[in-house]
């Protein structure tokens, strides 16, 4: 098996899980124009923007001979869960032969779950996939936190500088092959972060916001526009609503994660039923969000995302009864980055001066 999966946020997290287990993986391309051009080429004119860029992606590794994706499924009524099925179809149409290896939460078939684990197993013992499974999620763990670092320190330093820094820090965690590995280099980055906690200005000086959505384009930067970069630029710092290492906790580990199901019943107040994506849960982040102090949203929706189409609708009510700005932004290959820059500036000037009303 010649093994690749879709780019998403913390890539080398399923690449260093695959490599572990001894399989031959060809690493994805971050999405790029061409990649994205592709993938509108080749997938319906409707589907939603996540699913023509990882066509994109799958048609790309085809000149790399790649026979097999790994991918996550989804469940629920939102087309997360046919994107296998409909990508392996759109490849046979082009005369392309993959297998699709489809990750679906263990909660949803445990015997299916199990086969899936097997298949990837190879020839290692249970033991063995065990450990590896640990420390992917370690590192998972160690990533998330250090960004969620930089997401804080970058509001207030030259962005090109913690860009460098993270680039260092995918670099050498890519490299990692043991959990002794990941606890080192941790510990090493969050020496080297702490150096500028100095940089934090007083509490009341700190604007914040949140970043919710689709989760495809909350965790790619590539496909955002690098929208925590443009935000921490104007010297706000960001947290996101999706973080990977808090996926697999809520979606594979058992027994583990319950604070989703707590976020998403906060969002029962303005969507009572499950439609899908993270829609409810995303509404029950803004909250949060809110609770927490937090000065203002900005919700990503690719194109075509009905789930993310109705936490739209609903955003306004939410902006108005609770006092919070929430700027919605809507991504496709149209997109253009020029346009998102504008928005977003117009948007934090008005949080900075609806602050500046309130504490004059
Ligand atoms: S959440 Fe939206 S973008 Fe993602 S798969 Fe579902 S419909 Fe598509």
């Amino acid at each position: 098996m010649k093994l690749s999966f879709p780019y998403m946020g913390p890539t080398i997290v399923y690449a260093k899980l695959l490599e572990l287990l001894g399989h031959d993986i060809v690493m994805p391309p971050r999405p790029n124009q061409e990649v994205i051009d592709l993938g509108v080429k080749y997938s319906p004119e409707f589907a939603c923007f996540p699913f023509k860029v990882i066509t994109g992606t799958y048609l790309k590794l085809m000149e790399e001979d790649v026979d097999t994706f790994v991918t996550s499924g989804g469940h629920g009524p939102c087309r997360a869960g046919y994107y296998g099925e409909a990508h392996k179809r759109i490849l046979a149409d082009l005369g392309y032969d993959v297998e699709m290896i489809i990750i679906d939460a263990p909660s949803d078939d445990y015997k299916y779950f199990y086969n899936i684990l097997k298949k990837l197993k190879g020839n290692n013992s249970w033991i063995k996939v065990l450990q590896t499974i640990n420390i992917v999620y370690k590192m998972a763990q160690a990533l998330d936190e250090l960004e969620r670092k930089v997401e804080i320190l970058r509001a207030y330093n030259k962005n090109s500088k913690f860009n460098k820094i993270w680039m260092d820090i995918e670099k050498n965690f890519y490299k990692i092959k043991n959990l002794s590995d990941v606890k080192n280099l941790k510990a090493k980055y969050i020496d080297k972060l702490s150096e500028f906690n100095n940089t934090i200005p007083a509490e009341k000086e700190r604007y914040r916001i949140g970043i919710v959505g689709e989760i495809f384009v909350v965790l790619e930067k590539s496909i955002n526009y690098q929208i925590e970069e443009k935000v921490n630029y104007f010297g706000f710092e960001t947290e996101r609503s999706q973080y990977l290492s808090e996926w697999i906790k809520e979606n594979i580990i058992p027994f583990a994660g319950r604070d989703l199901e707590k976020i998403a019943n906060k969002g029962r107040e303005f969507i009572e039923i499950n439609i899908g994506g993270h829609a409810r849960e995303n509404i029950g982040h803004i909250l949060d969000f809110k609770e927490r102090g937090f000065d203002g949203i900005i919700h990503l929706k690719p194109f075509a995302c009905l789930p993310e189409l109705i936490s739209q609708s609903v955003a306004d009510s939410i902006s108005e009864k609770y006092d919070i700005p929430i700027l919605t932004i809507s991504i496709d290959e149209q997109t253009a980055d020029a346009n998102i820059l504008t928005r977003i500036e117009a948007f934090l000037d008005m949080i900075r001066e609806k602050r500046y009303r309130e504490v004059v």
